[in-house]
């Protein structure tokens, strides 16, 4: 069994993904060749915004992104601390201030009560109101992550966003394909970031990401910074940018899989519908939390143990009977030795560490077998009682 079943994609479309590469091989234009193109307007069009500009990782859509809105030294962005170190590491890059905001404990996204206490205190530069980083900075901008494929309640962020003149950019590295208040993610604030990496639910066979926005100059600046701030012509440079282009290749790969991929997230609403309903009475493990409005895109289902000692034994008995998990994440970004110059101690953010002691994800992918799920959810309830 696997965490994610990559194979079984692939044999079902092997056919249009090897005749999809031969094109790219036959036309040789392997760097913004016509698929990339054909590619964001496909995209673009299912997401519902304006805009979207291929770039190379998701990594690089968030940084290109910051760097649209000129980020830098003295400015401080705010985001969750429970996510993977690229969202808060891209800001560090540009020299500004990761400011971390604590999760809501259902939903493991940043709890927007927390995100106003945070700028308030940031203003007042009073941290015994709001744990802060010993580096000043001013606020600027919001990173928001929809942390295992589940948007964030936008509708707050966006709220606190626009009393205090930030920008917004969504994380929606883990997010393709989810929904809030029947909107598609990557189109639920400023600038949409996602990602292709292999995982990730709409995935190539290597690194890609997509950046999306409905801003015309937002999205000129996104496409020069994609090209080392190319401006009217390729020799023409009007701003540092990056090598940030998505590969023809993978532009092609992604087609293919682009074909599938609507039918692939009501395979994955129904695989972890199947699991919720089996592990829903099953007593000392908390189920995901999906609020009214939003659809998760499943990149991950995670459950919470009561504690780490007994999410040891869970997977310790799963690993037995050859059930594969994982933790995202074991140590929140706040304690990361890459980010010790920030300050921050322990008890800092307390839902995140506490989540980050508990948490753990089984199998999830459009072709887990029901024989699989089931297998899974009685290993699952063993040792538990009632
Ligand atoms: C995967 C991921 C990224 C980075 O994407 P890459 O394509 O690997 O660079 C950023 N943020 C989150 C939340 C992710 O899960």
């Amino acid at each position: 069994m696997k965490l994610i079943d990559l194979e079984a994609q692939q044999a079902r479309i092997r056919g249009h993904i090897d005749h999809n590469i031969r094109r790219v091989l036959d036309h040789g234009q392997y760097i913004m060749g016509p698929e990339v193109q054909t590619l964001e307007e496909r995209l673009r069009a299912y997401v519902g915004v304006k805009h979207a500009i291929a770039c190379a990782s998701g990594t690089d859509a968030l940084l290109m992104g910051l760097m649209a809105y000129g980020v830098g030294p003295g400015d401080a962005v705010l985001t969750s601390p429970f996510t993977f170190i690229a969202t808060a590491e891209v800001i560090r890059i540009l020299g500004a201030v990761p400011v971390f905001v604590d999760i809501d404990p259902r939903t493991f996204n940043m709890d927007p009560a927390k995100l106003e206490m945070a700028i308030t205190a940031l203003r007042s530069g009073k941290p015994q109101q709001y744990p802060l980083p010993r580096l000043s900075a001013v606020p600027r901008g919001i990173i928001a992550v929809n942390l295992f494929g589940l948007p964030c309640d936008y509708e707050a962020i966006r709220a606190v966003a626009r009393q205090n003149n930030l920008f917004v950019i969504e994380d929606a590295a883990q997010s393709f394909g989810a929904e809030y208040q029947k909107k598609k993610s990557c189109g639920l604030a400023d600038i949409g970031c996602t990602s292709f990496f292999p995982a990730k639910p709409l995935g190539c066979y290597g690194d890609g990401g997509m950046c999306f926005t409905d801003d015309d100059d937002l999205a000129q600046k996104l496409d020069s910074i994609r090209t080392h701030g190319k401006g009217s012509h390729k020799y023409d440079n009007v701003r540092i940018g990056i090598n940030g282009r998505l590969d023809t290749l993978q532009a092609a790969i992604l087609l293919a899989k682009f074909e599938i991929f609507a039918e692939e997230v009501l395979l994955r609403h129904k695989a972890a519908q199947r699991y919720s309903e089996g592990l829903r009475s099953s007593g000392r493990l908390s189920i995901p939390f999906i609020p009214d409005g939003r659809t998760s895109a499943w990149a991950q289902y995670s459950l919470l143990a009561q504690n780490e000692r007994q999410r040891a034994q869970i997977q310790d008995r799963l690993k037995m009977a050859d059930i594969p998990t994982a933790v995202y994440y074991p140590r929140p970004l706040h304690l990361q030795s890459a980010f010790a110059e920030l300050g921050y101690a322990a008890g800092d953010f307390p839902v995140s560490e506490t989540s980050s002691q508990r948490i753990f994800s089984i199998p999830m992918h459009p072709y887990l077998a029901t024989e699989d799920q089931r297998k899974i959810m009685e290993t699952l309830s063993l040792g538990q009682p009632g």
